[in-house]
């Protein structure tokens, strides 16, 4: 066994990380196999290796999260494997309307990755005018979400679009729709906060972080309200062992939250039992879909924490999970797309199909 690579992933919310093993060399894709953490923290306690370890390694993989090849297939070969098992939404497109007809799409949308690029600087994080227009076109035929780990404020003023709902802090904090194009600030127009007792512990943990991490040049701490990013994109891949090593001090002192990992960025959250798919069917009851069978949820997302709703989507055996990946990864998806501009033309096919349609009747 050759290349092993420690992936921290997504956590059971109350036991802290689990750790994956990926095996590099053993079939078409890469095997997982799921330890327990307990485990795998003993064995690289006992090869001198501290958890911090298995952090950075995470660190590295982590963007993009990508299934390692096989020695065998070509990155060719693996692409069009992988595209086979997870098509492109916009050849599939038919497929997709297809299975919608008569039935009412609910649209759930990530937003870094997805309806932005990824940028050094995660305030400069901005939607294209052409996205902007294609995503309020969609909501005005289908519900629509913003599903995030950003905070309310820092994505609406991304967006800047008001007959959305937002779930924002990895859908801790949902606001539904308001008409005016007024943002509403503070609670007013909120549906639901899980974690609202954790704000003073994350505030207070967001200070510490950004004391300890001052010295480290590039990192960047956010407050997403419920639940803090570290961005490490522009820090010097040397430096990622302290990093990780001062995140690791802190958090050890708040057993109440957790470390989980996106695209070049640690998440810290509350342990509760919420994500990104328990706030999608959290959306669906609050619009009354709960146990409806005439309803098609298309998330489209392009990080590990979208996984959870597809997982959901998976489970539900309803609607569609959509990957924004130019790259082979493991997901629970079953559509892919390439970048924010082919999520861009996606939206803007679903417009004109409904628009079309709603002519013919
Ligand atoms: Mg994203």
């Amino acid at each position: 066994m050759t290349n092993q690579n420690v992936m921290v992933s997504e956590s059971k919310p109350t036991i802290g990380v689990k750790i994956t093993v990926t095996l590099s060399n053993s079939s078409l894709f890469s095997k997982h196999i799921t330890i327990s953490r307990k485990k795998v923290l003993k064995k690289l306690d006992n090869e001198g290796g501290p958890k911090v370890h298995a952090w950075v390694d995470s660190m590295r993989d982590s963007s993009p999260t990508r299934v390692k090849s096989t020695d065998s297939l070509s990155e060719t070969e693996e692409q069009s494997s992988w595209i086979a098992h997870h098509p492109s939404a916009l050849d599939k497109f038919e497929e997709i309307v297809n299975a919608s007809k008569g039935k009412k799409i609910v649209m759930f949308l990530d937003y870094d990755g997805t309806l932005a690029p990824i940028v050094e600087d995660p305030d400069r994080a901005f939607m294209t005018n052409e996205m902007r227009e294609a995503v309020r076109d969609v909501a005005g035929y289908f519900p629509t979400a913003i599903v995030t780990g950003r905070c309310r404020d820092k994505v609406f003023s991304f967006v800047k679009l008001a007959g959305l709902y937002y779930a924002a802090s990895h859908g801790m904090d949902i606001e539904g729709p308001s008409k005016s194009r007024k943002y509403k600030k503070g609670n007013q127009g909120v549906l639901f906060q899980p974690a609202s007792e954790f704000l003073p512990m994350i505030d207070e943990v967001y200070k510490t972080l950004l004391e300890k991490t001052k010295s480290i040049p590039g990192a960047k701490v956010e407050n997403n309200k419920f639940c803090l990013s570290v961005h490490f994109r522009c820090v010097d891949e040397k430096s990622w062992g302290t990093l990780a090593e001062e995140v690791r001090l802190v958090l050890n002192e708040y057993p109440k939250l957790k470390l989980t990992q996106g695209r070049k960025v640690l998440e810290i959250r509350p342990t509760i039992k919420w994500d990104k798919g328990r706030a999608l069917e959290f959306l669906l009851e609050a619009l009354g879909y709960a146990n409806s069978k005439d309803v098609v949820p298309v998330y489209i997302g392009d990080d590990r924490t979208d996984e959870d709703a597809f997982k959901v989507l998976r489970n539900r055996e309803q609607g569609f999970g959509i990957l924004v990946s130019k790259v082979p990864k493991d997901t629970n998806a079953s559509y892919s797309l390439q970048e924010p501009s082919e999520v861009n033309e996606f939206l803007r096919r679903l417009v004109d199909w409904k628009r079309s349609s709603l002519r013919q009747q």
